[in-house]
C-alpha cells in the first residue's frame, strides 16, 4: 500500500478527555442481522449499545431477496443433509474456504433458522402449513428459505428489530455515525476500547466498551454499479484497518449478473430465483448466447454469467443485455417486489424485455477473524460482510450470508456477554493530533464518482495487471489529497473511507495473480504466481505488502506473538459453481 494510506490513524483531530463519555459493555456496530443478532445475545449480560449510521432499517440485511440457505432437521428425509450444504459452500468456495468455519455455520444453520422462526420471522409456507424451500444456483438440495416471495431481507431485519426493541440491555442509536474505533495506543495489537462517533445532534461523542463487535456489512458503494444501499460505504474495512486489525481476502467482490439497467437510476437486483424461474438472457438481436457459453446456461455460476454478459455488452456495444420474463407464469406473484420496482419504471414483465446488466454485490473478504468471531485485535469481534470468517472462500454460496450473519452473530454474543464479567474498560487519555493539510484540494464528489468508476472498470468483473496497478496509481493520486485532509461530516469521512478500502481491494487484486473464484484476471500468471492462488493475502496497516498465509492461524496467539495453531489445509480446489 501507498504511504498515504498507511500514515493516518484516526480521521479527525481530539482529545477524549475533552468529549462526552458514554459507557456500556457492548458496543455493536452495525443494525443488520448480524449486528443485532450480536446485540440479543451479548444483552444476556450486560449493557448493550447498537450504531447505525442512518435509520435502523437503511442495510444490506433489509434488501436481501432471496433467503436464509439451511438445513433443518424437518428436511434432511428429503435427500439434502449438512453434509450436502457443506460440499456445496467448498465447491463454490474454490479451495479457498476454512473447512473449520464451513462446518461450523452450516451445522448450526437450522438451530438458528428455528430459532428465529420463535422469534416472529414469518417464513413462506405451502398451504398445508410447510415451510416452503427454494432452490438457487450452485446448492444441489431446495434449502434456501424465504419470506414474502422476495422479501426476506426485510421481514428478517424487522423481526430483529422487534426483538432488540423489548430488550431493556440495549440501547438503539440511530444516525451515529462511527468515525474510528480507539485503541489504548497506536502500537500494532493494541486492544480496542470503543469508538469515537458523530451525531448530528450531539455532536462527537466517545463510547468505552468492553467489547466491540464491528457489523457495519460490506463496500457495495466504491464500485459505480453496485446492488446495495447508499451506506455500504466500507467505514468498517477502513476503520478496522486504521486501528490495526488484520483484513483477508480483499480482492474477492462479488458481482452479480442481473441488476435492472435503466441509466441514471439505482441498480435494483433481479433475484437469480427469476432465472431460476426459466428467464432468458438475450442479446441485442434477441438470441440467447448462454447455451452456448456454460451448460446451465443461465443458472451457470454468477461468475460465469456476469463475465458472459460483459464479454457480450463489449462485443454487441450499448450497456445491457436483456431479460426474458414474459413466459414465466404468476411473475407479479412470485416476485411482489421485483415486479413493483420494474412497475415503477414502467415495464411489465409480461410484457416487455428487462434491460440487466451485472454490479457489485457482496464483499467477500474484511476484518479476519477466527471461529470465535475474534479479531487480531484484543476487545474486539467482527461479524457479517465487514468480517472475513473464511465461510466464502473465493466465491459466495448463494444465500449463505444472511445465515453467517445469524450464526456467527449469536456466538460474538455469546463471546461479549461473557466478557461483560471482567468489568468495564477503563477510559483511557487518548490524543490525535493531527493538523489540517495546506495542499491542494479536490472536490469531494468528484473524488466520489470518479473512483467508483474508476473500481468499476479496472478492479471489477474481469481485470488485467496494467489496469489494476493503474487504478492503485489513481487511488493514491487521489488518497494523497483527501485522505490528509480533516472533514467534519459524515459525505467525508466515506470518501476517505471508501478511498482506503479501495486501495486494498485493488492493491490485493494486483497481487493474486490467478484468476480464482469472483476473481478474474486476463492474462497468464507465471508458474511461480500459481503457487500462490490457494493462499490467503493478509493486509495490515504499516506493512505495505500483505503476508501470505496458506492456512488459518489462531488469531489472538498471533496477536501475542506467539506460535500460531495451524489448522488443517483447505481441500483441494474445486470448479466453482456458486450462482
Ligand atoms: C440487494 C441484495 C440482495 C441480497 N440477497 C441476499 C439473499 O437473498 N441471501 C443472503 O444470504 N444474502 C443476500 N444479500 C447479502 C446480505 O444481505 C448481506 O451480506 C448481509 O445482510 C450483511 O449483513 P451485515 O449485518 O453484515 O451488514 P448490513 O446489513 O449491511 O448492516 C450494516 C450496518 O452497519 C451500519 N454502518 C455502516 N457504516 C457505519 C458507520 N460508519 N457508523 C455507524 N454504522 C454504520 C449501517 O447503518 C447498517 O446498520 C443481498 C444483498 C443485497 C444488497
Amino acid at each position: 500500500m501507498n504511504r498515504t494510506f498507511e500514515q493516518r490513524r484516526y480521521l479527525i483531530p481530539f482529545r477524549t478527555g475533552l468529549l462526552p463519555q458514554i459507557f456500556c459493555d457492548t458496543l455493536v456496530l452495525g443494525s443488520g442481522v448480524a449486528g443485532l443478532r450480536s446485540a440479543v445475545g451479548a444483552a444476556h449480560n450486560g449493557q448493550v449499545i447498537v450504531l447505525a449510521k442512518d435509520s435502523l432499517e437503511l442495510t444490506n440485511t433489509a434488501w436481501a431477496q432471496g433467503g436464509i440457505a439451511a438445513v433443518l432437521r424437518s428436511n434432511t428425509d428429503q435427500g439434502d443433509s449438512v453434509r450436502l450444504h457443506i460440499e456445496d459452500t467448498l465447491t463454490a468456495g474454490a479451495g479457498l474456504c476454512d473447512p473449520e468455519i464451513v462446518d461450523l455455520i452450516c451445522t448450526q444453520a437450522g438451530e438458528r433458522i428455528e430459532e428465529i422462526i420463535d422469534w416472529g420471522m414469518r417464513f413462506d409456507r405451502d398451504d398445508g402449513g410447510h415451510l416452503m424451500r427454494g432452490r438457487e444456483g450452485g446448492h444441489n438440495a431446495h434449502r434456501v428459505y424465504h419470506s414474502g416471495g422476495d422479501a426476506t431481507g426485510a421481514e428478517l431485519q424487522r423481526t430483529l428489530i422487534d426483538r432488540v426493541q423489548e430488550h431493556e440491555n440495549i440501547r438503539l442509536f440511530d444516525r451515529c455515525f462511527a468515525i474510528d474505533l480507539l485503541t489504548l495506543n497506536d502500537a500494532p495489537g493494541s486492544p480496542v476500547l470503543g469508538a469515537m462517533t458523530w451525531h448530528p445532534k450531539y455532536g462527537l461523542q466517545v463510547i468505552w466498551a468492553r467489547t466491540t463487535i464491528m457489523a457495519m456489512g460490506g463496500a457495495g458503494q466504491v464500485f459505480r454499479e453496485t446492488t446495495n444501499p447508499r451506506v455500504a460505504t466500507a467505514d468498517g474495512i477502513a476503520m478496522g484497518y486504521r486501528a490495526g486489525a488484520q483484513l483477508a481476502d480483499m480482492e474477492f467482490v462479488q458481482f452479480h449478473p442481473t441488476t435492472l439497467y435503466v441509466p441514471g437510476a439505482a441498480r435494483s437486483l433481479i433475484s437469480e430465483a427469476v432465472r431460476g424461474e426459466g428467464a432468458h438472457l438475450l442479446d441485442h438481436a434477441g438470441n440467447r448466447f448462454m447455451p452456448a457459453i456454460h451448460e446451465l446456461a443461465e443458472l451457470a455460476p454468477r461468475d460465469v454469467v456476469a463475465r458472459a454478459i460483459v464479454r457480450q455488452i463489449a462485443q454487441q456495444g450499448g450497456k445491457h443485455v436483456w431479460l426474458d420474463c414474459r413466459h414465466i407464469e404468476h411473475f407479479a406473484n412470485r416476485f411482489p417486489s421485483i415486479n413493483h420496482e420494474l412497475r415503477s419504471f414502467g415495464l411489465d414483465a409480461t410484457q416487455d424485455l428487462i434491460p440487466v446488466h451485472p454490479a457489485a454485490h457482496y464483499m467477500i473478504g474484511g476484518l479476519r477473524t477466527d471461529a470465535r468471531t475474534r479479531t487480531s485485535l484484543p476487545n474486539l469481534l467482527a461479524v457479517g460482510e465487514s468480517s472475513c470468517t473464511g465461510l466464502h472462500g473465493a466465491n459466495r454460496l448463494a444465500s449463505n450470508s444472511l445465515l453467517e450473519g445469524l450464526v456467527m452473530g449469536a456466538i460474538a454474543g455469546e463471546q461479549a456477554a461473557a466478557r461483560a464479567d471482567e468489568g468495564p474498560v477503563s477510559p483511557a487519555s487518548i490524543v490525535s493530533a493531527i493538523e489540517d493539510s495546506s495542499h491542494a484540494e479536490l472536490d469531494l464528489d468528484d473524488v466520489r464518482s470518479s473512483l467508483r468508476s474508476c473500481m468499476w472498470i479496472n478492479a471489477g468483473v474481469e481485470r488485467t495487471p496494467t489496469r489494476l496497478d493503474d487504478a492503485c496509481d489513481m487511488l493514491d493520486f487521489w488518497g494523497r489529497y483527501t485522505l490528509d485532509k480533516i472533514f467534519e461530516t459524515p459525505e467525508g469521512w466515506e470518501v476517505q473511507n471508501m478511498l482506503t478500502t479501495s486501495a486494498l481491494i485493488a492493491r490485493a487484486a494486483a497481487s493474486r495473480a490467478c484468476s480464482i473464484g469472483t476473481h478474474t484476471l486476463i492474462g497468464d500468471a507465471s508458474d511461480e504466481d500459481r503457487t500462490r492462488c490457494f493462499e490467503h493475502a493478509v493486509w495490515t496497516r504499516g506493512h505495505g505488502e500483505p503476508s501470505w498465509v496458506a492456512r488459518i492461524p489462531d488469531l489472538q496467539e498471533h496477536a501475542r506473538g506467539r506460535k500460531p495453531t495451524i489448522r488443517e489445509p483447505n481441500p483441494s480446489p474445486r470448479v466453482s459453481e456458486d450462482a
